[in-house]
């Protein structure tokens, strides 16, 4: 099966519409016009083809091609928001390729991977390949950290059976879990006073920083999950207070972000981090403690007809087996394989891409465009 699909993925059209989706900045709640460009490419008289504003400027596209409807359906799952940092040596948004490697903002997270998707669901429309289930592409917004354009897909039209491959930058490793994440915030207010007066003065900024050390050390509370071993594990990634060097500070606060194992229940969290934060601080300094986004863990099975099919294609075009693994630093993402697996799908996160949040990302042009020729070959197989 796989040699009859291989010829159907030209790689200079992946790599032309990675380089196309690459160049249109996605980074803060603007998918719209990358869902264009996805809902321009799928528009084709054998793909039913919508897309919708989940909120406003937010797209997703759903697009489906039938197949024989003897076998539940693949979908395919990919991200169009991107986080990209600063420092580039070049301009992130004009993308380039350099030593066989594409660069651009969010090429490996996952701009290249959802034109990978693409273009497999565009070529099993043009060249009528046969399958026996439906392949199905959500293209979604608001991957970021809750998986909302994932979760409202699935609400809203499904599936609620079948197989799900996640796109998310796997190296082409098939991984099989990955932790939940719990962002939190903590706001301290006190009371602000210039040097000359300090009596009276109640200091957030001292607080915040007392709390941040105790917080960085604190255990948390958990039962260990032996698939996800390197898990929990958390940062305090942003801390903030004060407007002036002569005067207390009147407000402060931090943002965090936790990694989390199953069984790991918000409530628990809270009230932890508020019993370290409370013991760490004045007790004149207000603290409002807050858990401002949460994602389920992604544990899927471990072996089945999908990591079979997947491993079968994957062997055809690379020439080795894929590694079935839940390893480091996939284990520490989040993912919306949590959600598709929530809704009964079998489903893994596979996709081309060595993700490394700084300058200049950028993905290796073979493994990208073979993992569309596997994508096509694997919706063929199931
Ligand atoms: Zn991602």
């Amino acid at each position: 099966m796989t040699e009859l699909v291989l010829p159907k993925i030209d790689a200079d059209q992946v790599v032309a519409l990675a380089s196309e989706l690459t160049a249109i900045p996605s980074q803060a709640s603007n998918e719209l016009a990358v869902a264009e460009v996805v809902y321009r490419e799928l528009n084709h008289p054998r793909v039913e083809l919508h897309i919708e504003e989940v909120v406003k400027g937010r797209a997703n596209v759903v697009a489906r091609v039938r197949g024989g409807g003897e076998r539940p359906p693949l979908v395919l799952s990919g991200h169009l928001d991107a986080s990209v940092s600063e420092r580039w040596s070049r301009d992130p948004y004009q993308p380039w390729v350099q030593d066989g490697r594409l660069y651009g903002a969010g090429v490996d997270d996952m701009k290249a991977g959802v034109a990978a998707m693409v273009l497999a669901v565009r070529a099993a429309a043009d060249h009528r390949v046969p399958m026996r289930g439906d392949l199905i592409l959500h293209a979604v917004m608001h991957h970021d950290t809750i998986g909302l354009g994932e979760k409202y897909v699935l609400a809203s039209e499904g599936p609620h059976e079948g197989y799900a491959i996640c796109g998310e930058p796997s190296s082409l490793d098939i991984n099989t879990a990955n932790g939940g994440a719990l962002k939190f915030s903590v706001l301290f207010r006190g009371e602000t006073a210039h040097v000359s007066r300090l009596e009276g003065a109640r200091d957030a900024l001292g607080a915040a920083v007392s709390a941040y050390g105790a917080v960085q050390q604190m255990e948390l509370p958990f039962e260990p999950c032996d698939r996800l071993p390197h898990l929990p594990r958390k940062v305090i990634g942003r801390l903030s207070g004060g407007f002036d060097p002569g005067k207390v500070a009147e407000v402060a606060e931090f943002h965090g972000d936790i990694r989390t194992v199953p069984g790991m229940r918000r409530e628990d969290i809270k009230r932890a981090i508020q019993e370290v934060v409370h013991d760490a601080c004045p007790a004149d300094v207000d603290i409002d403690v807050r858990i401002t986004a949460v994602q389920r863990p992604f544990l899927g099975p471990e072996s089945g007809h999908l990591i079979d099919t997947i491993r079968r294609a994957h062997t055809d075009v690379r020439g080795v087996e894929p590694r079935v693994t839940s390893r480091l630093p996939i284990q520490a993402f989040v993912t919306d394989a949590a959600d598709l697996a929530h809704q009964g799908l079998e489903t893994v996160v596979y996709g081309p891409g060595d993700w490394h949040f700084g300058p200049d990302q950028s993905i290796d042009i073979a493994e990208l465009v073979d993992s569309s020729r596997i994508y096509l070959a694997v919706a063929a197989a199931l």
